[in-house]
Order: structure tokens, then C-alpha cells, then sequence
């Protein structure tokens, strides 16, 4: 979906237009310099000035045909009898006759003229008016080209806010797939919008602000869009980042212009998109205090307290960040209202993958509803990213519809990146990542408690050597100590079956995410979930964050603790690598047949997976209960 917003502050002007605008500039120059060239030959070329005394003795030697007399002026034209000689002028005083001066009549014929024509009169204020003119023009066009060019220069007070208005551009609630109780939350909006006196007569108070809180990627700016689009209503969008630029002052006047903009157009919905950017907790000393980021918070505030009841313009915002917005944006009647929007569930992500799915020429073979199960944790835009993705890869292998097999591949390069089969590996590289995923494999594949082996690959993917993947049967809301403790050691996995098979000074780099994944993992356990031994049931604070020029590490636990929970971090690491280690000690021949199964195939999937590790057992002592 690829919709242009009609931005209604800049008259973009089409290529065409310039062209026009370019030819206008240069016929514009040249009239300019044939004025002046005209205006400067005109006086002074052909015609000589010669003393009036001259001018009558020579009509009086008889060389002259005519002599014209201009009224009114002091001006004589004479035409000279040989024509070859170049036209002639003289001034004379219109007070004195010629006559008196001993001009011989005889001699030469003289006529007067009345002083201009009209036509004459037209051409002279032309002549003066027109250079005026063309430089003004030309001033014009300049001006005119900078700020077509610099648009944003000249224009950075005022809010950038798009308006959507155009019927092709029009989302509606059919288009988000599920998210059905966030639908019926803003259905209320809906009605506000269409039915404001419903409201108003019974003294009920239109709600200002709606905040849609939720993880990226799950439909908010959809969301917002399609109340619009439900109410019929104008949407201005701006985005909370767009507030907060170069000048100080911007923002607060690029929030009074959006404002200003919707109240003429109300009925509307004003979107503020990841509102975030402007609305953080004011002087929390995040960066040092952002003075234009208060001011442009404190300006929304401002505005949403000067709505007049009846105004029905309604204020959405989004963000992922709920937590960290200040206080005063949540107060009753600003965001006093919240929707919440979650990653959607298995019956929701099949939904959405048949909207996305609806215009693409699908096999009947693609099993939507196993992918469904698949992606659990995807957002709604991973799963639009997936069925575009197929497409791309059906097309690339010239299939005339999507197939299982683009399908899962659109898939695993959403989900970790896209294949780098031309990265050769050498074949101890090789060995030795089919023996670490087989290590993570074999133990989640034995641990009661570990998810089942989804897939196997030895081809590097992203920015990895291997993967092993491990997807739960379904969709999951909590997890147990029991299972963290599992995912740790499966984790650990691959670096112990490096540690068994080539010893313990020639692990490699090749576990290093794993690592980090694991530590991560237990310090979680321990700090935010209660679940070390000693600390159990106690949470601890950590606010990491910017002091101008240093990071901030504030915790409200004492230095005593924060060694116990160094303590406790380790013995969970400890006790998941030695859970591994007895897991694949047992095991070793499974090990060794998985890791045969990947050199040779490079990809295995669970099916193969549970064929090749039937018959491989837990040990007792790496069993927690
Ligand atoms: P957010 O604003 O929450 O980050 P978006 O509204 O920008 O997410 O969603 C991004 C894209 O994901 C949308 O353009 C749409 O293609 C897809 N999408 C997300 N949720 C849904 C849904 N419920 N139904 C259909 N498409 C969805
Ligand atoms: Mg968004
Ligand atoms: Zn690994």
C-alpha cells in the first residue's frame, strides 16, 4: 500500500511546470537587454546634432529639402537633400522665429508638427515603464524559484501536517484485520465525530485525546487512519519527530498552525504519530533538558486545554512508549483515553495474512493457517513484509503463483535475514558449525521444558553462521522459571559442543551472540523477574540514560546486592552450560548423526530432526525436578 498524502502547505510544481517557468526567465532577460539596447541606440546613432547657426546657413546655401519643426519643443528635424547624408537635428529657441534668426524661406521648405502623437505618448511611458516591469518580473521569478526550491526555508513555521482526504487514499475498520477490541474502542471515537449533539445534548463531554499505545508494527497509524476514514472525517497526520527540529520555537508554532488548521476544518482527527519524541517527562534530565521539546509539549498541552466543547476535533496519538510520557499529557481531559494494541494472536495473524494474501495469486498448497502458527511475536507488519516478500520471491523464480516453498522462504528472511549461500565457508568452518547447531539442537530437543526444533540450517544467514530455530506449538503469555532455565541451556548448547569435540582452548567466536543472548536472558531473571535463588521474589531498578555526555546507570540497590546479583547471574550460566554438557556427554552419538545430517542436506527440518534424535535421553542429574 503506497499512499500519497496530499500535503496541503507546498504547491509542488510538476516538472512541467518548471520547464515553462525557466523559458518564461529567459525570454524575460533577453526582452530586457534588447530595451536597453534599443533605448541606448535610439538617441544617438543616426541622427547628428548641429549647431542651430549651422543648420541656417546651410538651409540658406539651399542643401536642405526640409526642415520639420517640432511644436511645443525645441527640437528641428532636417532632411538634408542628398539623401546619403546622414539625418540631421538642431535645437532652436520656440520663442524666436526662425525667420528673425535669417532663415531664408525660399531656400528650403519648413513645416510644423504638433508635438507627439498619442501613439508617441504610449511608447515613451512604455519605454520608461518597462525596464521597471521586467525587473520586477524578473525579481518575481527569482523569488518564485527559491521558494518553490527551499520551500521548507521559508515556510518552517508552519506545521507540516498532511491531510488525507482523497477517496482512493480512505482506509476503513475492514481493512485492519483484527484488532477487534481496539475497533470497538475507537468505534466510540467514530461516533463522537459523526454524532456530536447525540452527545452534547445529553451534557456527555466529547473526549480530547485517545492514545494508542502499542508495540511497532501493529496498526496504529492504520488504526487512526481508518477512524477517519469510518467517521468521514479530515485527518491531519504529523509525526513527533517532525516537531522537534533545527530552530528553537518551531515547534511550538508548528503545533498552534496544526491546531489552527483543524478547527477550521472540524469536524476532523488530528494524529500525532509517535508522540513520544515531544511528550517524554519533562526535565527527567534525559539529554539535558530539551528546552524545544518542552516548549512544543507544553504548546500541545496548551492547545488541547483551549478546545471549546462542541469543537469535535479529536486528538489521536501513538506511541510504543506509554511509560515514559509525561504525566501531564495523560491528565483528564488530554490522553485521558487509551487503547491498547497488542501483537495479534494466532486467529488475528491469519487474518491479517489474508488480507495481505487477498490480491496475490496463492497456491491452494500454502498452509496460512501453519504459518499463522509459526509466527507468533510477529507484528502486523512483519506479516504484511512476509506476503510481500512472497510475492517478491515467487516472481524472482518466475512462479506464475506463490508457492509453500516462497512462502517459507519470505518467512525465514523476515524473520533473520536473507541466505548468504555465495559466503563460502571453508569445511573446518563448516564442521564445526554443524557441530554447534547440533549442540543447540540436541539439547532443546531433550529438555522437557525447551520448545521443539523448528529447523536446522549450517547456511549462514543474516549475520550468523548457522541457526537453529525453536518455535512453540502455540502462542504463549508467560514463561516459567522451568522454561528459562531450558532456553539457557539450549542456548549454551552450541558452545559446549564445540568445547567437547575440539576441547576446551579451541571454542570459537562462533557462539558469541549466543553469549550475550544468555547473560542477557539470566540478568532479566534475576533483576526484573524475581527469579534468582537468593533474590527470589525481589525486583530491582535500573534506569540507564543520557547525561549530556555520559550514560547514567542509577539503581536503588546497594552495592552488596548488585554483588549477589553478579553472583546469582553466574551460577544460572553455570548451571545451564553443565546441563548441556551432560546432555550432549549422553548423547553423543546423536550428536555426531545430526551433525553428519547437516554437512550432507545443510538444511534439516523438525520432521528430520525428531527421525534422526529418536531414542536420545535427558540424563537424570540434567533433569531440575
Ligand atoms: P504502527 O503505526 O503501529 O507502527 P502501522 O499502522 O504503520 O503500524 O502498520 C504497518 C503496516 O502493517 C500497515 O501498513 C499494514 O500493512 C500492516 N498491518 C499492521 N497491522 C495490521 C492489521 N491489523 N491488519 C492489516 N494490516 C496490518
Ligand atoms: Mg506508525
Ligand atoms: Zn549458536
Amino acid at each position: 500500500m503506497n499512499k500519497k498524502p496530499l500535503d496541503i502547505n507546498s504547491k509542488k510544481s510538476s516538472g512541467g511546470k518548471r520547464y515553462f517557468k525557466n523559458i518564461g526567465f529567459i525570454i524575460l532577460l533577453v526582452l530586457f537587454g534588447l530595451v536597453l539596447f534599443a533605448s541606448s541606440t535610439q538617441n544617438n546613432s543616426n541622427i547628428k546634432t548641429i549647431p542651430l547657426t549651422e543648420m541656417i546657413s546651410n538651409a540658406n546655401k539651399g542643401e536642405y529639402k526640409s526642415l520639420t519643426v517640432i511644436a511645443n519643443s525645441n527640437e528641428v528635424d532636417i532632411t538634408p537633400k542628398n539623401s546619403n547624408t546622414a539625418s540631421l537635428k538642431t535645437y532652436t529657441d520656440p520663442n524666436v522665429s526662425l525667420k528673425s534668426l535669417g532663415l531664408d524661406y525660399s531656400k528650403v521648405q519648413v513645416n510644423y508638427k504638433p508635438q507627439t502623437s498619442s501613439t508617441s505618448v504610449w511608447l515613451s511611458i512604455l519605454d520608461s515603464v518597462l525596464p521597471v516591469l521586467i525587473i520586477a518580473g524578473i525579481l518575481f521569478f527569482i523569488l518564485r524559484s527559491a521558494q518553490g526550491q527551499g520551500n521548507q526555508a521559508l515556510s518552517f513555521g508552519k506545521s507540516r501536517a498532511r491531510l488525507y482526504g482523497n477517496e482512493k487514499d480512505k482506509v476503513s475498520f475492514k481493512d485492519v484485520a483484527g484488532s477487534e477490541e481496539s475497533k470497538q474502542d475507537l468505534e466510540e471515537v467514530v461516533e463522537f465525530l459523526k454524532y456530536p449533539k447525540k452527545f452534547a445534548a445529553l451534557g456527555a463531554k466529547i473526549p480530547k485525546g485517545v492514545l494508542l499505545v502499542g508495540p511497532p508494527g501493529t496498526g496504529k497509524t492504520m488504526l487512526a487512519r481508518a477512524t477517519a476514514g469510518e467517521a468521514n472525517v479530515p485527518f491531519f497526520s504529523i509525526s513527533g519527530s517532525e516537531f522537534v527540529e533545527m530552530f528553537v520555537g518551531v515547534g511550538a508554532s508548528r503545533v498552534r498552525d496544526l491546531f489552527a488548521k483543524a478547527k477550521k476544518n472540524a469536524p476532523c482527527i488530528i494524529f500525532i504519530d509517535e508522540i513520544d519524541a515531544v511528550g517524554r517527562k519533562r526535565g527527567s534530565g534525559m539529554g539535558g533538558g530539551h528546552d524545544e521539546r518542552e516548549q512544543t509539549l507544553n504548546q500541545i498541552l496548551v492547545e488541547m486545554d483551549g478546545f471549546e466543547q462542541g469543537q469535535s476535533v479529536i486528538v489521536l496519538a501513538a506511541t510504543n512508549r506509554a511509560d515514559v510520557l509525561d504525566p501531564a499529557l495523560l491528565r483528564p481531559g488530554r490522553f485521558d483515553r487509551r487503547v491498547n494494541i497488542g501483537l495479534p494472536d494466532r486467529k488475528d495473524r491469519l487474518a491479517i495474512m489474508k488480507v495481505h494474501f487477498t490480491k496475490k495469486p496463492l497456491s491452494k498448497s500454502v498452509d496460512l493457517d501453519a504459518l499463522a502458527a509459526k509466527t507468533a511475536g510477529s507484528s502486523g507488519a512483519d506479516l504484511a513484509n512476509i506476503a510481500n516478500e512472497s510475492a517478491i520471491i515467487a516472481a524472482r523464480n518466475s512462479h506464475n503463483e506463490i508457492t509453500e516453498s516462497d512462502v517459507t522462504e519470505a518467512f525465514e528472511i523476515v524473520a533473520i535475514g536473507p541466505e548468504r549461500k555465495n559466503k563460502v565457508m571453508n569445511e573446518e568452518d563448516k564442521r564445526i558449525t554443524a557441530y554447534h547447531e547440533a549442540g543447540h539442537a540436541l539439547v532443546g530437543h531433550v529438555l522437557p521444558d525447551s520448545d521443539p526444533v523448528h529447523k536446522i540450517t549450517i547456511i549462514p544467514r543474516g549475520g550468523t553462521g548457522g541457526v537453529t530455530w525453536f518455535i512453540p506449538p502455540e502462542d504463549r503469555v508467560f514463561n516459567s522459571l522451568v522454561q528459562f532455565k531450558d532456553i539457557l541451556a539450549r542456548g549454551l548448547g552450541g558452545r559446549i559442543a564445540e568445547e567437547i569435540i575440539l576441547g576446551p582452548d579451541r571454542i570459537t567466536t562462533g557462539a558469541g551472540s549466543d553469549l550475550k543472548g544468555a547473560s542477557e536472558l539470566a540478568r532479566d531473571m534475576v533483576i526484573n523477574q524475581g527469579m534468582g535463588k537468593k533474590l527470589r521474589d525481589q525486583v530491582f531498578r535500573v534506569d540507564d540514560g543520557m547525561m549530556i555526555d555520559r550514560l547514567v546507570h542509577e539503581r536503588d540497590y546497594s552495592e552488596e546486592t548488585a554483588k549477589i546479583i553478579d553472583e546469582e547471574v553466574e551460577s544460572l550460566i553455570t548451571e545451564a552450560a553443565n546441563r548441556a554438557r551432560l546432555v550432549i556427554k549422553a548423547n553423543m552419538n546423536y550428536l555426531e548423526k545430526l551433525k553428519e545430517a547437516l554437512l550432507e542436506k545443510e538444511t534439516v527440518d523438525a520432521k528430520e530432526v525428531a527421525e534422526i534424535l529418536t531414542g536420545a535421553k535427558v540424563p537424570k542429574n540434567a533433569l531440575l525436578y
